[in-house]
């Protein structure tokens, strides 16, 4: 399988649902970079944290806002494992854990923090070949990508896979506040006034509940193919 030109691959969807798992299987696959979104906001929201801009729960906006042009973002590889990198420190682990999940929908939600992201998420796609996950990549960063994909799982299924993620990185967490976490984050990206989580009018929607991911990937194959971008 081969693509006939360099694309933009942009996978939305609710959380937890297996985005990054496959659009990483994906960038691999093609040579593509692979941008996880969410991992972005996830820096940001650690850094409010650290800096002391938050009270209970609340983020303080402006102060966040001023400090943006402070909070670098970038990826680098671990071996084959993509970390994500604040200011030049590796914060992949730290930006998976509760503090972080609990504060994110606040963060992603004020208007200046999307529109700094997602400048820096345009610029990393501006020149194709690369495989991005996230909420608003169909919808608002790359409205014009070639393949877009929508995905979704039960949220039992969704809250099972965070929960067993967590455990195997060590995080002391139960699966009923993994699962309560997962449902208040989908009903924030989806009722937020700014870039709400919805699927793009050209978008092809993905339950992956009852998939494996070989057949998601062979599921895309064929899309691929349908969609006459890539050739055997
Ligand atoms: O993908 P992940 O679950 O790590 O994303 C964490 C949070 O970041 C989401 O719940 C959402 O609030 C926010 N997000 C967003 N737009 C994106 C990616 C993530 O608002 N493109």
């Amino acid at each position: 399988m081969k693509l006939k030109n360099k694309i933009v691959i942009a996978v939305d969807g609710f959380s937890s649902c297996g985005k990054s798992t496959f659009a990483k299987l994906l960038a691999k696959k093609f040579g593509y970079i692979f941008i996880d979104t969410g991992a972005m906001y996830r820096a940001v929201s650690l850094f409010a944290w650290r800096n002391g801009l938050t009270t209970g729960g609340k983020i303080e906006e402006q102060e966040l806002i001023s400090k943006l042009q402070h909070i670098k973002i970038d990826f680098r590889y671990s071996g084959d494992k993509v970390c994500t990198f604040l200011n030049n420190e590796n914060v992949e682990n730290e930006i998976r854990g509760v503090e972080v999940s609990n504060l994110v929908s606040e963060v992603s939600k004020i208007k200046e923090v999307r529109k700094y992201l997602v400048s820096l998420q345009q610029a990393m796609g501006k020149n194709k070949g690369i495989v991005m996950d996230g909420r608003d990549i169909g919808t608002v960063v790359f409205p014009d990508a070639e393949v877009k994909l929508y995905m979704t799982a039960t949220s039992n299924v969704r809250a099972k896979r965070r929960y067993d993620e967590l455990i195997e990185k060590g995080f002391d967490v139960s699966f009923e506040e993994i699962k309560k976490n997962i449902e208040e984050r989908d009903n924030n990206d989806m009722s937020r006034k700014e870039s709400p989580l919805m699927k793009a009018d050209d978008a092809i929607e993905l339950d992956n509940s009852n998939m494996t991911v070989d057949e998601q990937v062979l599921w895309f194959n064929r899309l691929l193919l349908e969609k006459g971008l890539a050739i055997k």
